[in-house]
């Protein structure tokens, strides 16, 4: 069935004519959305506790009654993995948890980190009806699809262990390698073992989940839910080898002498981009990369740790997107008095989720726009002091819509002791350079065809960041799963 088949066969459901009857659509529509609760901003700044604690059975509820079960339901076509919304949505206002993250299971497998990570406003609840057409707040489909994961999650956890086995029974004996365990290996791998593939996913580093784990920090998302994902997916029969590099600690030769028919590579896009201004060298500046990784892999930030990291008091933190915000919300955390952000746009231009922008400001965080240093001056010793500013305009779009920041020459100099560059990643080209015949671009990326993600070395197919340049977990996702159905077709002779 296609997805306008589903549609129709799921609009077509009884109880969907029973529920549109109890209200008409002017009364749902006259509903408030309902916002999140979440920890006091004083609070939570100073602790790793989760921000936002999730709808209530009445909220989630209450919420569900907004959305309209729209005939043609738009909200769907923001979602990159095409999750059906209204369905789920409408469990939701029955009462049926379960079944709801049962339906958003069927195209999403990583429903607890999407319902937190998402950029929804960007995605599905700006193609919400309420958003596109009636001036009002979208149905907060993040907040209930958050609310549905949690409940089957706590619905699974209260299993015997036995009860939560879904190895697939049929194995079709062929072996696929993974390499790479964030979300687009994992939403790959998830699929390759419901088609029956043995599946191994070899990660570099010592623990698994890629950015989910090293990169968003607790506060945002806890490791519980990608540890919860990974093991549904270890229930599947999915193998992980962690501490492997392939292309150093295995080679492309390797995996294929060891038997794997395909090989996915998710190895995402981990080198940090740097600016290349004076001063860029000195101690107190760094990436977020390593900033975030030595905090949240490392625990570089606690007390008594071997590989401490410094504990700035007057941080900024250069950049606007999602890496920015968590890299300064990370740094008051850590014990700084004052932490900004710097950014060469205004706060409209930000690439960052709005509610991470909201929450930042109800932390302390301060926001610099419309500036960029241009140099980190020497304290004398070799670690910053300080650094010069440029004030900078806006000027006409550039190719992506957003406006250009246009240098004024207006220079001012602000006083901090660490500095977290944060304006961009690219791909680490170790697997482009050992896996000779894929194509790859000026930046690193891997060339895929967009119709299955295989590269143009037989058997090997790509996908997430390593594609796409620093992107989102539910594109990585999207990739993923399309890479794990062109895998089943080529290894079924299609
Ligand atoms: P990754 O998540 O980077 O995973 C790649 C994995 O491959 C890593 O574990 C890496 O160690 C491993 N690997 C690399 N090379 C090798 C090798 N040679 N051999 C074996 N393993 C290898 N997106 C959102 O949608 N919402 C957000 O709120 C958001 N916040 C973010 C915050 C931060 C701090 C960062 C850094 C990114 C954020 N993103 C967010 C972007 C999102 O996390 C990425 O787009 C997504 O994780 C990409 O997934 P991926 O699977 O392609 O790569
Ligand atoms: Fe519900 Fe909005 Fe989707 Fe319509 S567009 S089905 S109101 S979520």
């Amino acid at each position: 069935m296609d997805s306008s088949e589903l549609i129709k066969a799921r609009r077509s459901e009884p109880w969907r004519e029973e529920l549109r009857k109890k209200y008409k659509g002017k009364e749902r529509s006259a509903f408030e959305r309902v916002s999140m609760p979440s920890l006091e901003g004083a609070y939570r700044a100073r602790n790793h506790e989760e921000v936002s604690l999730g709808l209530s059975q009445e909220q989630a509820m209450g919420e569900a009654r907004r959305c309209l079960d729209c005939v043609d339901p738009t909200c769907m076509q923001g979602c990159p993995v095409s999750v059906h919304i209204p369905t789920f949505v409408k469990n939701i206002e029955r009462g049926e948890f379960i079944e709801a993250a049962r339906v958003i299971r069927e195209t999403s497998s990583l429903p607890g980190v999407c319902g937190r990570v998402c950029p929804q406003e960007k995605q599905c609840e700006a193609t919400c009806i309420y958003a596109r057409k009636m001036g009002k707040p979208a149905v907060a489909i993040g907040f209930l699809e958050r609310f549905a994961s949690d409940r089957e999650r706590e619905a699974i956890l209260a299993q015997a262990p036995e009860e939560g086995g879904t190895k697939p029974e049929k194995s079709s004996g062929k072996k696929v390698a993974v390499v790479g365990s964030g979300p687009a290996g994992l939403s790959c791998a998830g699929d390759l073992a419901k088609y029956g593939f043995e599946v191994t996913v070899f990660e570099a580093l010592h623990e698994l989940g890629g950015v989910l784990r090293y990169g968003i920090p607790e506060f945002r998302l806890p490791n519980e839910i990608v540890d919860f994902e990974i093991d549904r997916m270890k229930a599947l029969g999915v193998k992980f080898e962690t501490n492997t590099i392939i292309g150093k600690t295995m080679s492309y030769e390797d995996l294929k002498e060891e038997g794997y028919e395909a090989i996915f590579v998710g190895s995402g896009a981990g080198l940090p981009r740097f600016m290349h201004i004076p001063g860029e060298n000195l101690v107190g500046v760094m990436s977020s990369n390593e900033y975030l990784t030595r905090v949240n892999l490392m625990r570089a930030g606690a007390p008594g740790s071997d590989t401490p990291v410094s504990k700035g008091k007057r941080v900024a933190v250069i950049g606007g997107g999602n890496t920015a915000m968590d890299s300064v919300r990370t740094a008051l955390r850590l014990g700084a008095d004052e932490a900004m952000i710097v950014y060469r746009r205004s706060e409209a231009e930000m690439p960052a989720r709005l509610e991470e922008v909201h929450h930042a400001k109800e932390e302390g965080v301060q926001f610099m726009t419309l500036h960029n240093p241009v140099e980190y001056l020497d304290d004398g010793k070799g670690r910053v002091r300080a650094m010069r500013v440029e004030r900078m305009e806006l000027g006409e779009p550039d190719a992506g819509g957003r406006r250009s920041p246009v240098p004024t020459g207006e220079i001012e100099e602000v006083a901090v002791d660490e500095v977290i560059v944060s304006v961009g990643v690219s791909p680490n080209p170790l697997i482009p350079r050992n896996f000779s015949g894929l194509t790859v671009t000026k930046r690193d990326t891997i060339v895929v065809n967009p119709e299955n993600n295989e590269t143009d070395l037989p058997e090997v197919f790509a996908g997430g960041d390593i594609v796409r340049g620093g992107a989102t977990v539910i594109l990585a996702m999207g990739d993923g799963r399309k890479a794990a159905a062109g895998i089943r077709d080529y290894l079924s002779g299609k």
